[in-house]
């Protein structure tokens, strides 16, 4: 794996997160994307290398409001970023971790992303994630 990609934050008011983390980071949100198949709106901010993802559910069965109902708010997930993402989903496989999706789908932010059962990461939800050429 090449480095964090970026690290996916639950929360339940978007536009009050948005304007949290504006002046947190002391930058602008660059780029803000609905992702339909899991039911997400997310909002991408630039540090450096790495990148912060908040997530919103965009309904109240989510997964993302499923997550802040039973462990409320806070950091969802570490995404890191790979050189080739079948070829590593084969060798995580192979070193017995789970993985939820047997094919990598389609992320925000353009992306092939793959997401690591947590039970078998120290309860760490890991997503794979690779820039769609
Ligand atoms: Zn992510």
């Amino acid at each position: 794996m090449l480095k964090v990609e970026h690290i996916g934050i639950a929360v339940k008011d978007f536009s009050e997160s948005i304007s949290l983390f504006e002046k947190l980071l002391n930058t602008k949100c660059y780029k803000q994307e609905s992702v339909e198949s899991e039911k997400v709106n997310t909002a991408f901010f630039k540090q450096g290398e790495t990148k912060i993802e908040l997530l919103e559910s965009s309904t109240s069965d989510g997964v993302i409001a499923k997550f802040i109902e039973k462990k409320g708010e806070g950091i969802h997930h570490i995404a890191f970023e790979t050189e080739n993402i079948f070829a590593e989903m084969e060798r995580l496989k192979n070193e017995g971790f789970t993985l939820l999706n047997e094919q990598p789908k389609n992320g925000a932010d353009n992306k092939l992303v793959c997401f690591l059962h947590p039970k078998g990461t120290n309860g760490v939800l890991i997503e794979l994630c690779q820039e769609k050429k």
